[in-house]
């Protein structure tokens, strides 16, 4: 098949550079929300592909970008954008996928990809450092860290290890049928797939209450949960604390929880896909209490530290759980430094055996921004959640549905007897959306919805959480509360 003449590319290559640069420019201009049904991107789309190729192919694509893509996209990197989590593709990140996509070099062993493999293992261990994982988390310890898709990925890889080293046949006959799997019903739900994917079935996920009166797991019926499910003869597999919720950003005690699974061998592994990433603020370290008792820990840099999908941090206590749960080994792979064991094959660390060099993306960021730079950003991210939620507790008709975590607001419209307006609450956020300069969504929160507000975009500054403000408080009057 003919490719780009390396000299078609550079031109074809900054037509598009051209056109991203453009396009983030104009952002602040475009509706978040695009004006869409299902179906209608389809509809505009020639059935027909190609059998010749393209005369103007840079033209062609800009023309679909312009035309189709960008009137029929929800816009995420838009400053109104406060829904879901942050997914923030800096233009930083870019750089370094632009370049892991030319050099197309494959990850799976050490020998395949010697530069990518230990960028990766250097920036990893650096990044255990800043965020204050402590030396078990690194390479040096006896640990080590890794860059996967996702932390649903990171959750299904740790369970398979945790299934190895509560069960040393694991891997010849399989579960047995007695394994259990700890979370809450605020943990994500990718825990519950990981469960479902590793062949242990739904009876094997435990839902643990919540401590009184909060959204967070409650150290003390985990400890009987355990105990009551090791005497029935159940084998405790995994304890799945959460950093920062998805729902409401909901922190639960891990330092408890992992005290009361190492009683049972259990493996920990904290999910911190949203959250994990303020711990580069010192401030904000807090949130690690505890995961130095832990096996594992993942935080999302495809989420709010800059870095364009798909990249997820992944350290483990012992760098030796992954190969041990994964590994195989067919003849094609065998080389002389795998069998020298001194060098990562990264291949062994997650499902796919192919990888991309996701570090040069990490690199660019880390490089571009600065610790000091991205600790700033998160910073003001907080900062700006906190005013906008002072605004919402001194409103009438308002209230925080529940306190605020980190960059994450989470609020109900009420009524004048102060309980939560669930059809109110519906409205408001919906007028908000279709006036297009922000973006919200929502969750439940004690049976009621609740509109989650996820401050967390590089370009969203306090004017835009003001306009989301006023357009909230309007949209309440309008529904009379
Ligand atoms: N865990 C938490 C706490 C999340 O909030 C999310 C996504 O929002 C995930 C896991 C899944 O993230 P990913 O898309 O990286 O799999």
């Amino acid at each position: 098949m003919p490719d780009l003449e390396p000299d078609e590319f550079r031109r074809l290559g900054r037509q598009l550079v051209d056109w991203v640069a453009q396009y983030r420019t104009s952002l602040p201009s475009l509706p978040v929300q695009p004006n869409v049904s299902p179906g209608s991107v389809r509809a505009q789309l020639p059935r027909e592909l190609p059998e010749q190729p393209a005369g103007a192919l840079g033209d062609d694509l800009v023309a679909l970008l312009n035309d189709v893509v960008v009137p029929s996209s929800l816009h995420w990197q838009h400053p109104g954008f406060f829904g879901y989590f942050p997914a923030n593709a800096s233009l930083l990140s870019l750089l370094g996928d632009i370049a892991s996509g030319g050099i197309g070099a494959q990850g799976m062993l050490w020998s395949s990809s010697p530069a990518g493999t230990e960028l990766e293992q250097v920036l990893l261990d650096g990044l255990a450092d800043a965020l204050g994982l402590g030396s078990e988390f690194t390479f040096a310890g006896g640990g080590g860290g890794s860059l996967q898709d996702s932390a649903s990925s990171a959750s299904l890889v740790v369970l398979l290890a945790a299934l190895q080293r509560s069960n040393p046949g694991w891997r010849e006959h399989g579960v047995d049928g007695t394994e259990t799997v700890y979370v809450t019903a605020e943990t994500h739900s990718s825990l519950a797939k990981a469960v479902r994917v590793a062949g242990l079935g739904a009876r094997a996920l435990r839902i643990v209450p919540f401590a009184h009166g909060t959204l967070a797991m409650s150290a003390d019926a985990l400890t009987g949960m355990l105990a009551k499910d090791a005497a029935a003869g159940k084998t405790p597999v995994m304890v799945c604390p959460t950093v920062g919720t998805t729902g409401t950003g909901a922190v639960d005690p891990v330092r408890d929880i992992a005290v009361a699974a190492r009683e049972h061998d259990a493996w920990v592994h904290v999910d911190a896909a949203w959250a994990g990433v303020a711990a580069l603020c010192p401030e904000f370290r807090w949130l690690l209490d505890g995961v130095d008792l832990a096996d594992s820990f993942c935080t999302d840099a495809h989420k709010w530290l800059y870095t364009a999908f798909d990249a997820s941090f992944l350290w483990v206590r012992d760098a030796r759980a992954l190969p041990a749960a994964l590994s195989i080994t067919p003849e094609y792979l065998r080389n002389a430094a795998t069998d020298s064991g001194e060098v990562i094959d990264y291949r062994d660390w997650q499902l796919p055996l192919g990888r991309r060099m996701r570090a040069l993306k990490i690199w660019s960021v880390l490089h571009g921004a600065g610790l000091q730079g991205l600790r700033e950003s998160i910073r003001g991210h907080v900062a700006m959640a906190g005013a906008l939620a002072s605004r919402i507790d001194d409103e009438p008709g308002f209230a925080l549905a529940t306190l605020p975590s980190l960059a994450l607001v989470c609020l109900h419209l009420v009524d004048r007897d102060d309980h939560p307006d669930d059809a109110a609450t519906r409205a408001a956020m919906e007028a908000v959306n279709a006036e297009g300069h922000s973006f919200l969504t929502h969750t439940s929160v004690n049976g009621h919805i609740a509109i989650r507000v996820a401050v967390g975009s590089p370009t969203t500054l306090p004017d835009h959480i003001d306009t989301l403000w006023e357009s909230l408080r309007n949209a309440a009057r309008h529904s009379g509360v």
